[in-house]
């Protein structure tokens, strides 16, 4: 298929804001995509050239974009600039320079989507000496062949940045009507595969029903909502059980005989890491196939207590020396969750059953494999207690569980409650900076923080506080690689970092498109990009909903003082 067609497909996606509209025309598309560039397609109409599976970086960074456009439009840095300064979009220069073009060159190809997945697939792999020299040059290969509009998709696609207004919901929904499917079907497809593009040329072969759980093939984890305090959870469901909330790093273990696999949150493979877990797995779990999911800790050699969950972060990010880690930054599972046994998907058993399921087959080591503190109870004062133990325990609250639900993969129903103290911190992305002045000239002085509002990042507030000059300076390397544009002192990032924020207040605020502010925050931690994505980041609707219970307490304690 001719890359053109995709981008005729692109510029009506751009034209609406119709999530309907949208459905329509993609679904129309997809519809008649021949079978051999169905997954592309839909993967590229996502805006991504890799399945999120497999989470690769394509490793182009704007500076590098620029000097290739610059290059390929035949163009010098001043005449580069005039364009890039007024328009501040990478993709809408690269448009303008290739049509300003003087000197077409010569023996001109016509993309295809074939051509343009595989260029840019090729970008991952190139490491080493004169890497740069081939991305830029497989790069340039797709640009000189483009005419503008092409141009300018491409450079958003290999930035992260397509700004066509399409989100998984859209994609799943396209999915199903092109192919005559039920999108929960479609949707329970992708949870276990974690690719739109095979989950779309399956829907097509309608295969997609009976699709089976494949042990060594991560699930997307079920996640949690937050609940404003631990009465309302409990409130929230008939049958409650309250497991202690540890500050660890998610793992779903897959075990087929003495095979183990271990994946982390996010799907990534983490066996390697952690050698001493595929050990216990072996021994502790009494079943020779089944998926369970616990939450890894690190524990102090000297008093066998938890360690904050930077200590583990350590050891996941290790290449080498991994017996060294074992023996200095001990870890313990902690089990909560059976997803498979033998031949049987339990997902869609209520959680009583896979509780008992999972305690039936595990043999604990203790201090090592174990099973995560659980108790079922409808009584305040006794859930209370077991709240006010984990907070003594330096663990960061409790997870309200509902007994009578399904594991819900990829979703953050509200059958998982989590409950920690009030005003709790808020998971947002740095979706722009300031580059700073004096003393902090060179790095980038304050960080606007973004809510998620659907598949955009929205500002709530600014943040200069909190950090280290060590940080700052790190901080400021990271995001170098992120920027999407320049205007003066202002930057913008490719929504990625995510930071956890305390702050003193919600306010109402005329100067946010959100119409919130946050008070004074300042910076708790960098989140690991394991633990948490922008797709985890707090939301503007969890915003507005904390400033209801603010004004809600305010005013109530308003009420108490005048008394
Ligand atoms: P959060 O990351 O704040 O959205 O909280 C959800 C995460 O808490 C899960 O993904 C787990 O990694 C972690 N967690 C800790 N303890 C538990 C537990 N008892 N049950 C479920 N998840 C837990």
């Amino acid at each position: 298929m001719l890359y053109r067609e995709l981008v005729d497909i692109y510029k009506r996606l751009e034209a609406t804001t119709k999530k309907l509209e949208k459905v329509d025309i993609l679904s129309r598309f997809f519809s008649k995509v021949k079978k051999e560039d169905l997954a592309n397609v839909v993967l590229l109409s996502a805006g991504i050239v890799f399945p999120k599976v497999e989470q690769k970086d394509l490793g182009i960074a704007l500076e590098m974009m620029k000097r290739i456009v610059q290059k390929v439009a035949g163009v010098d840095k001043a005449e580069f600039n005039k364009i890039y300064k007024k328009t501040g979009d990478m993709g809408f220069t690269a448009k303008e320079l290739i049509k300003n073009k003087k000197q077409r060159s010569l023996g001109k190809k016509e993309l295809t989507v074939e051509m343009v997945v595989t260029n840019l697939r090729r970008l991952p792999a190139i490491e080493g000496c004169g890497s740069q020299e081939r991305k830029i040059s497989l790069v340039s290969e797709l640009l000189s062949n483009a005419n503008p509009d092409e141009a300018m998709y491409l450079v958003r696609t290999i930035l992260g940045e397509m700004r066509i207004g399409v989100a998984e919901g859209i994609i799943r929904d396209s999915i199903a009507k092109a192919f005559d499917v039920s999108p929960e079907d479609v949707e329970h497809a992708y949870n276990l595969l974690n690719d739109y593009g095979m989950v779309a040329e399956m829907a097509a072969d309608k295969k997609l029903s009976g699709l089976a759980v494949k042990i060594g093939k991560p699930i997307r984890v079920m996640l949690a909502e937050k609940a404003p305090d631990l009465k309302t959870a409990l409130e929230s469901f008939k049958n409650p059980a309250l497991e202690i909330k540890l500050d660890g790093f998610r793992v779903q273990i897959h075990k087929k005989g003495k095979k183990i696999w271990i994946f982390s949150r996010r799907m990534d493979d983490v066996t390697k890491q952690f050698p001493e877990v595929v050990k216990w797995a072996r021994e502790a779990i009494k079943t020779d196939v089944c998926i369970v999911e616990g939450e890894t800790i690190a524990v102090d050699l000297k008093t066998g207590k938890p360690l904050p969950f930077q200590h583990l972060s350590r050891r996941i990010q290790r290449k080498y020396d991994i017996e060294k880690m074992v023996r200095e930054i001990p870890a313990q599972v902690n089990l909560f969750e059976l997803i498979y046994i033998g031949n049987k998907n339990y997902m869609n058993e209520p959680l009583r059953k896979r509780w008992s399921k999972l305690r039936s087959i595990v043999k604990e080591i203790k201090g090592k494999f174990v099973l995560v503190e659980h108790i079922e109870t409808n009584d305040y004062n006794e859930a209370e207690k077991f709240y006010k133990r984990s907070l003594s325990m330096g663990e960061e609250g409790v997870m309200v569980k509902n007994l009578d639900a399904v594991y819900q993969p990829g979703k953050r129903v509200g059958y998982w409650l989590k409950v920690k103290p009030i005003m709790e911190p808020l998971d947002l992305v740095i979706i722009g900076a300031e580059w700073g002045t004096g003393k902090r000239a060179g790095w980038f002085g304050s960080f606007l923080l973004g809510a998620r509002n659907g598949d955009k990042f929205v500002p709530v507030g600014k943040l200069g506080t909190g950090l280290s000059d060590k940080e700052f300076k790190t901080m400021t390397k990271k995001l170098k690689k992120l920027i999407i544009e320049e205007k003066g002192r202002n930057v913008k990032f490719r929504p990625e970092v995510v930071i956890e924020v305390a702050y003193e207040e919600i306010q109402k605020s005329p100067n946010y498109e959100s119409g919130f502010a946050l008070r004074f925050p300042r910076m708790l931690r960098i989140r690991d990009p394991e633990d948490k994505g922008p797709g985890d980041a707090d939301t503007i609707a969890r915003i507005k909903k904390l400033y209801n219970q603010q004004k809600g307490r305010q005013s109530k304690e308003r009420g108490s003082q005048a008394k």
